[in-house]
């Protein structure tokens, strides 16, 4: 788990303060590890590689909003081994309590480098999420890019709640060392907080609409808007009914809240 939280800093102190580069923050009362992205990906694989139970998640604006909300999202996530910091909104929220995030480490950007550097020793995934022909698609695209990345079983992510028992027991089969879960936040980090100790495997991450986008079915933003923290736009104009509520009404609504807490000098209402 996170050790360490920083206090919260009251206004005075985060206005007479410069930018610090925190190997771990707060907002909205969960604790984010700034990292870089290799960083993060170097965790997640010496856990697997040492056998040490370990869940792993990724939190962006829409996803601290949704945790305002919800005590017992919070709770997972404080449950997590590490948690990484997605996206522009997490950085400008961070920026107000005098925090520089260091990396926009995202579940879409860090998926093929698990992969690779899995491949590279040996390490087994399990991906379990999303309609069947796309995490299928994700894994064969997958395994096209890495040829000695071992796949060890895909299942989509449409399945009754009574599966779940048959579900560990295909997961274990499988002998999986890494499960990715991809059923969007906060189901997956609720699932796999709930279920990941049944699992054989060690390492659990949730990487939300990730298989989305390597099967194929939504394309990912121009490299310079990712680049420049604005993938966000990408997927608003894409799906714009589905995006429309956590972009053009969540990002202000996660900013306001940020502000408002760093001038009070608070973690959370
Ligand atoms: N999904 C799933 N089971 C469900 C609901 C959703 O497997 O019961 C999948 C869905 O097909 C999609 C992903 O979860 O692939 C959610 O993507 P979204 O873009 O909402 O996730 P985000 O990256 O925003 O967390």
């Amino acid at each position: 788990m996170i050790s360490s939280i920083d206090t919260p800093l009251t206004s005075l102190e985060s206005k007479s303060l410069s930018l610090y580069p925190s190997e771990c923050f707060s907002l909205f009362s969960v604790a984010i590890r700034n990292c870089k992205m290799q960083q993060a990906v170097d965790s997640i694989i010496q856990h697997a590689q040492q056998g040490r139970s370990a869940n792993f998640a990724f939190v962006n604006a829409d996803c601290l909003n949704k945790a305002w909300n919800q005590a017992w999202y919070r709770m997972v996530l404080s449950r997590m081994q590490e948690v990484y910091a997605d996206g522009v909104g997490i950085k400008w929220a961070a920026k107000m309590k005098g925090v520089a995030v260091v990396d926009n480490v995202n579940g879409t950007d860090l998926f093929p480098l698990l992969c690779a550097q899995a491949a590279e020793k040996g390490l087994k995934l399990f991906l379990l999420g999303s309609r069947p022909e796309v995490v299928e698609a994700c894994a064969a695209n997958m395994q096209i890019h890495f040829p000695k990345l071992h796949i060890a079983g895909t299942q989509h992510g449409y399945f009754k709640q009574e599966e779940s028992n048959a579900l560990i027991a295909q997961i274990n089969a499988s002998g999986a060392d890494i499960v990715v879960v991809a059923f969007g936040a906060p189901l997956q980090e609720f699932w796999l907080d709930h279920f990941s100790q049944s699992l054989k495997a060690p390492v659990c991450i949730g990487v939300g609409g990730c298989f989305d986008f390597y099967a194929g079915r939504i394309s990912r933003a121009p490299l310079w808007l990712r680049n420049i923290s604005m993938e966000w736009v990408w997927r608003l104009i894409q799906e714009p009914k589905r995006m429309w509520s956590r972009y053009v009404i969540g990002n202000p609504l996660f900013l306001y809240r940020a502000w408002k807490l760093s001038q009070i000098g608070e973690d959370h209402a």
